[in-house]
């Protein structure tokens, strides 16, 4: 709802479902008694999984907030120099499901967002970052993501892929920022070295987390907490499932996981249904 002078009275979220990719669940969730084979089963076969991706638009009184940027339509070939395309295929997704469908659909832009936040700088978050680089729009990360993601030599490192984000400017945050009044970025590395969550503190819904890869899914989140494949550094990792198990205690969130294959079906997707 619009306040009187044109802006939004109230912060709403809309989480932007963006497809799917595909994997081999064992990325994604390191559990003993599923991943790995034993004498009585030794050719247990692997388990292709939904892999979601999301993003979230947040309208904010003072601004318009993009958390994440998804996966690129050209990913096949932008992979393609990496390998992840057979790794992680993003052929789950329609064509109105790529992120510049979904913010089509509620009339926006790349000049509508003032402010990208990225939650890290991996292949499958940043890959439409370049979609904001002449619209004027602040792009916002960690500065240790920042810092990892400009360190290596060559065009990729595990999963950041610097197609998605050489040439653009950053600014960067550490700690827990306060972006805007109710929207908190939260330093949860372990993932990656700079790794942020976001939590909103709504009028209606209450809080809400966005963990992004600092939590996969329901099943990572345990308790106990259950590590993946790609962790960059496992103590960070568990202290930061911590971290955000005590503030989601303390304000009674919602967590809403950055690749959960089952949550993203019981969220309330836009543009039929939104949070504030
Ligand atoms: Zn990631």
């Amino acid at each position: 709802m619009p306040g009187t002078n044109g802006k939004p009275d109230k912060i709403t979220a809309h989480v932007l479902s963006c497809g799917a990719m595909h994997t081999d669940l064992t990325w994604l969730l390191l559990q003993p008694g599923r991943a790995i084979t034993n004498r009585s089963n030794p050719r247990k076969p692997a388990e292709w999984t939904d892999c979601p991706t999301h993003a979230v638009l947040v309208d904010h009184p003072d601004g318009r907030i993009l958390w994440d940027t998804s996966c690129p339509r050209d990913w096949e070939h932008r992979w393609e120099p990496t390998g992840l395309q057979e790794f992680f295929p993003y052929d789950g997704v329609g064509e109105d499901e790529y992120l510049d469908s979904r913010l089509a659909q509620l009339g926006l832009g790349a000049h509508d967002v003032d402010v990208v936040v990225m939650s890290h700088l991996h292949f499958d978050h940043a890959g439409n970052l370049k979609m904001f680089a002449d619209s004027g729009t602040r792009l916002v990360c960690h500065d240790k993501e920042y810092e990892h993601a400009y360190s290596f030599d060559g065009l990729f490192q595990g999963a950041h892929l610097k197609t998605d984000y050489e040439g653009l400017e950053f600014d960067t945050v550490s700690g827990d920022t306060e972006l805007y009044p109710g929207v908190t970025l939260l330093e949860t590395p372990g993932h990656t070295p700079g790794t942020m969550s976001m939590q909103l503190d709504l009028a209606d819904s209450g809080t809400m987390i966005f963990t992004s890869d600092a939590i996969y899914m329901r099943a990572s989140y345990g308790p106990p907490p259950v590590g993946a494949a790609i962790v960059w550094d496992n103590q960070a990792w568990l202290r930061s499932v911590e971290k955000i198990r005590n503030i989601a205690e303390r304000t009674d969130a919602t967590l809403v996981f950055g690749h959960d294959p089952d949550q993203i079906h019981d969220l309330r997707l836009a543009p039929a249904g939104s949070y504030s």
